[in-house]
């Protein structure tokens, strides 16, 4: 049943709104309002309806729902490429994973997610007000991290830690980095690159291969064709994104 505090999802036929249900309070919107207090009690997977009559799917949301409708200051990866990226860079319970930048926290989420309370996430950002509601939408979806850690750093200064599993940079020049990286990133660790376009993705690998120190590196993207299936409509539908972002990995050698 649906408590106080929680997040929710309601979805009509076209739109999806996240609402944190508080006693008293009411949800506004093009087909009227709904009482917080009646998706109180409520058990998720319900219908509800609206002061129109319309009616709204009552759902806990899922890690996709969430991060689409968080508030955001930096863009956010999208889940296709959040998907690719858990597996590609192997990200594993136990590792110690290096983000940069925290952004709105979407990636944030996921890998701590997916190490686990025996892992541990550190984020570098240089931008305080990003931090600050990444660290929110963060303690929102997953509740208070105490395997988070947050350094308020430009990673293309300096990386004061060391012994990482996996680095992950989603930030404009990954390639002024590596120098720092191939101190902080353990031999035998995975790096990987979001980068939109593919003259990042080319500087990447080619400070990569310059430092002698990474082997097994490759870029890819994702791409994501969703499907109709309704009655004899069944084909791709015609529109779909056609581009996010490159992914550059590579693995770190001894050297
Ligand atoms: N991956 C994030 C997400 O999914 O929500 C979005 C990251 S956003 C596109 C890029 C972030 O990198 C911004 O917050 C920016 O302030 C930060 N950034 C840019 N240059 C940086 C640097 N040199 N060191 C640390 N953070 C940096």
């Amino acid at each position: 049943k649906i408590s106080e505090g929680e997040w929710v999802v309601l979805f009509d036929s076209k739109r999806r709104y996240l609402i944190q249900v508080e006693r008293e309070k009411i949800f506004h919107f093009h087909k009227g309002y709904i009482r917080h207090n009646d998706i109180i009690g409520m058990e998720e997977g319900s219908i509800i309806r609206s002061s129109q009559g319309a009616n709204l799917l009552v759902l806990r949301p899922t890690y996709s729902d969430f991060i689409l409708e968080m508030p955001r200051g930096a863009q956010i990866i999208y889940p296709k490429d959040i998907a690719t990226i858990l597996v590609w860079a192997d990200i594993y319970p136990g590792a110690r994973v290096l983000e940069a930048g925290i952004g709105s926290g979407a990636l944030t989420i996921a890998l701590l997610q997916a190490v686990g309370e025996t892992g541990t996430v550190i984020s570098y950002e240089i931008r305080e007000d990003f931090a600050k509601r990444a660290l929110s939408n963060i303690e929102n979806f997953l509740g208070k991290k105490d395997n988070h850690i947050l350094r308020l750093k430009d990673i293309y200064e300096e990386i004061i830690d060391e012994n990482i599993d996996r680095i992950i940079l989603d930030l404009p020049e990954p390639w002024r980095a590596i120098d720092n990286i191939l101190k902080a990133l353990r031999p035998g660790g995975i790096f990987l690159a979001y980068t939109p376009t593919i003259i990042q993705a080319q500087k990447t690998v080619e400070a990569l291969k310059g430092t002698k120190s990474f082997t097994l590196i490759e870029t890819i993207e994702t791409l994501l064709r969703p499907w109709q299936i309704e009655g004899l409509s069944v084909r791709p539908f015609h529109r779909m994104v056609a581009h996010t972002a490159f992914l550059t990995v590579a693995r770190r050698i001894v050297t």
